[in-house]
């Protein structure tokens, strides 16, 4: 039975407050105010909503994060006088680790160099710019998840809210209140990684471009350490141990203000041994002695964790249907090599903005309208960096020496090497039967240094409102217990950074538990999964982690 809702009714919805989403109602409220000066604006700040599930703005931000400033720069020219900029980059030098060594790179890879880029905490960068956008009179909803789009006809035509107040079994509790009916002229999916709405809508408009999206995941702790252990401005990267050559991925040690650091490792979902957990290769890299002997003696600040899209140009879907827009990470605007997407995501947000403001005066917000977001990108610096990186992360789909040599090329090509396009399959395909190897034993930390998964989840600051259907819908329960045990191990123990899932034993029984509550919102195993049959759904508005000052 249709359940009755409040209906809203807006000129521009943009789902998810992030770089891309933030950047698209700001500009849109600077081309309202320049269009008041020469008559009258197609629209009204007041009819534009951003919705983000998050507590607060912010919560939901994990970055490194070295910013290039490009992007921010042309959003707020005079960014530097307010903005919550950490520190400049002073040094920048690469590392190789072998197990217990590190060579350090005679020379930093141009595209790892990063003198005129900021340390950043994105989540402070954030709740800055939302303050802009709010100033400017756009309303933004916190605590509020987009749980469903309105399809209509060919494209989009708004979102359904997620509602509050169900229980585990789904049945409405006293305080039960509806989702909302909110619709608008143009909807853009600013959702950042494995967008939920995107996910749905790239599967019904078959959008996927010419490769599937591939994409890693970063574990980051924040730390305080003693002073004058590390400068704030010291950037470095780190590629080897504990990965092995197949597996493709790097850490990162950035020196920030007031005796702060953060420290991360990035992995593609890509890898071969459904074994292999990621939080624990993180553990390990910070017993490097090059690691080791910046963090001993401190204490861990926070912790999380996040999917990010590697594909690139080529992962790309078709960003634009009837009445909506896909900006930011959701349509693959992240430079991979450079690890690098908040400017590109606040240029994407730009750019959406001048088209919608475009439809709007026109009156025309179908997709052969919007098409011109497209043409935007293509003339603007977003296609530069991206097509000339189309083919990096695939080059290292048969191992890091390989990769190297082709990169290598590339740079000399323009981004074709040998071969262009070069295509790549899902990164859930890649996983190796287990052919009944034992499962590892489970990583416990020292609880000074390392921390188990638990541990580190404490240090998110991750809260779920405990009795709500899960949001974790796995499709077949059945599959988890036999084929998957069989056949890869139940993988999602390993990659999912927060022990959601468990595999348990119950009167002989062998069963799926999902600690829903844990979760932080990474999106790893919607990405993960072998069979594909998790599917991620935003939870209830507001649960998730806090990721004050990451
Ligand atoms: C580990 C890691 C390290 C990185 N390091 C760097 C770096 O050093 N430099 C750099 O430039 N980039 C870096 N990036 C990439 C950068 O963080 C992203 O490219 C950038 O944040 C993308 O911005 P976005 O607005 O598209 O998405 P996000 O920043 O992910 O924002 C999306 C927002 O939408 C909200 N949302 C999602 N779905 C819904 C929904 N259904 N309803 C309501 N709200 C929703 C989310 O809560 C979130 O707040 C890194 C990424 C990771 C994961
Ligand atoms: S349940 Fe999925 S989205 Fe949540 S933390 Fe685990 S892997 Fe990430």
């Amino acid at each position: 039975m249709a359940m009755e809702r409040e209906r809203l009714d807006a000129d521009v919805l943009i789902v998810g407050a992030g770089p891309a989403g933030l950047a698209c109602a700001l500009h849109l409220s600077n081309l309202i105010q320049k269009d008041a000066a020469s008559g009258a604006p197609a629209i009204s700040a007041e009819n534009i909503y951003v919705l983000e599930k998050a507590r607060e703005l912010g919560a939901h931000q994990l970055s490194g994060a070295i910013m290039d400033p490009r992007g921010l720069a042309e959003l707020v020219p005079e960014f530097e006088k307010t903005a919550p900029l950490d520190t400049p980059v002073t040094s920048d030098p690469v590392y190789f680790f072998t197990a217990g060594g590190a060579w350090k790179f005679p020379l930093t890879p141009p595209p790892l160099r990063n003198r005129g880029n900021y340390v950043v905490s994105l989540s402070k960068m954030v709740k800055w710019l939302g303050g802009l956008v709010e100033k400017s009179g756009i309303n933004i909803f916190t605590e509020f998840s987009a749980a469903q789009l309105i399809y209509e006809g060919q494209g989009i035509a708004g979102v359904i809210t997620g509602d509050k107040g169900i229980d585990k079994h789904g049945k409405p509790q006293d305080n039960f209140a509806p989702g909302y009916e909110l619709r608008a002229k143009v909807t853009v999916l600013a959702e950042g990684t494995r967008g939920s709405l995107t996910k749905d809508l790239a599967a019904k408009h078959k959008l996927d471009g010419l490769n599937p999206q591939v994409y890693g995941i970063g574990i980051k702790e924040l730390w305080e350490v003693p002073a004058g252990r590390i400068e704030a401005g010291f950037v470095a990267h780190t590629m080897g141990w504990p990965l092995d050559a197949s597996t493709y991925g790097g850490g990162w040690i950035y020196g920030m203000r007031d005796n702060r650091v953060s420290i991360g490792l990035v992995v593609a979902l890509e890898y071969t041994d459904p074994h292999f957990d990621p939080h624990e290769a993180f553990q390990r890299w910070k017993t490097h002695p090059t690691v080791r002997c910046v963090l001993e003696g401190g204490k861990l600040v926070r912790y999380g964790a996040k999917s990010l899209p590697y594909g690139g140009w080529y992962s790309m879907p078709r960003t634009v249907v009837d009445g909506g827009l896909i900006i930011g990470d959701s349509a693959s605007f992240l430079n991979a090599q450079r690890l690098k997407g908040i400017h590109i995501a606040i240029k994407s947000g730009m750019l959406a903005a001048e088209t919608i403001c475009e439809a709007l005066r026109a009156g025309d917000t179908s997709a052969a309208a919007l098409a011109s977001f497209q043409k935007k990108v293509e003339e603007s610096w977003i296609k530069k960096e991206l097509w000339a990186v189309r083919n990096f992360h695939q080059s290292f789909h048969h191992g890091l020496y390989l990769g190297m040599v082709h990169s290598g090329l590339q740079l000399f090509t323009g981004g074709r090497g040998l071969i262009d396009p070069w295509r790549v399959p899902a990164g859930h395909e890649a996983y190796h039967k287990i052919d009944g190897t034992p499962a590892p034993p489970r990583f416990k930390g020292d609880g000074a240094l390392t921390f188990d998964r638990l541990t580190d989840v404490f240090h998110s600051a991750t809260r779920h409102e405990e009795d709500q259907p899960c949001h974790l819908v796995v499709a077949d329960t059945n599959i988890c217990a036999t084929r998957c045990t069989q056949e890869y191990g139940n993988p999602c123990e390993y990659f999912c950074p927060a022990a959601v899932y468990e595999m348990v034993e119950e009167k002989g029984q062998r069963r799926l538990k999902i600690n829903a509550s844990n979760c932080v919102h990474c999106k790893t195993c919607d990405i993960a999964d072998p069979y594909q049959i998790i599917t991620w759904v935003p939870p209830e508005g507001g649960g998730g982690p806090n990721y004050e000052g990451m």
